[in-house]
């Protein structure tokens, strides 16, 4: 009699990005979150989260990421709306 045996293997995977600040003092307070907030003007946040600034663009239309103050985008809700995992680090 033939035995057959199946494996399973499940793999996660995990994207986390980590952002090097060098003070503080660049939180903002966003009126959307009610919390203080890194920022990132549109160029940046297309360059450090790598995705086209016409989708920030729609997603900051939307509301889906915040406008923290005039064109700066909040960190707090780009993450949430990229669903990234991000980690700040204080140099
Ligand atoms: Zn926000």
């Amino acid at each position: 009699m033939e035995h057959r045996r199946r494996t399973e293997i499940t793999i996660e995977t995990r994207n986390v990005t980590i952002i090097r600040t060098s003070n503080q003092s660049d939180l903002v307070d966003c009126g959307d979150c009610g919390g203080s907030v890194l920022t990132f003007s549109a160029t940046n946040a297309s360059l450090v989260f790598g995705i086209d600034p016409a989708e920030l663009h729609r997603a900051s239309s939307i509301g889906a990421v915040h406008a923290a103050i005039g064109s700066s985008l909040c960190g707090r809700s780009l993450a949430t709306y990229l669903k990234r995992d991000v980690r700040y680090i204080e140099d």
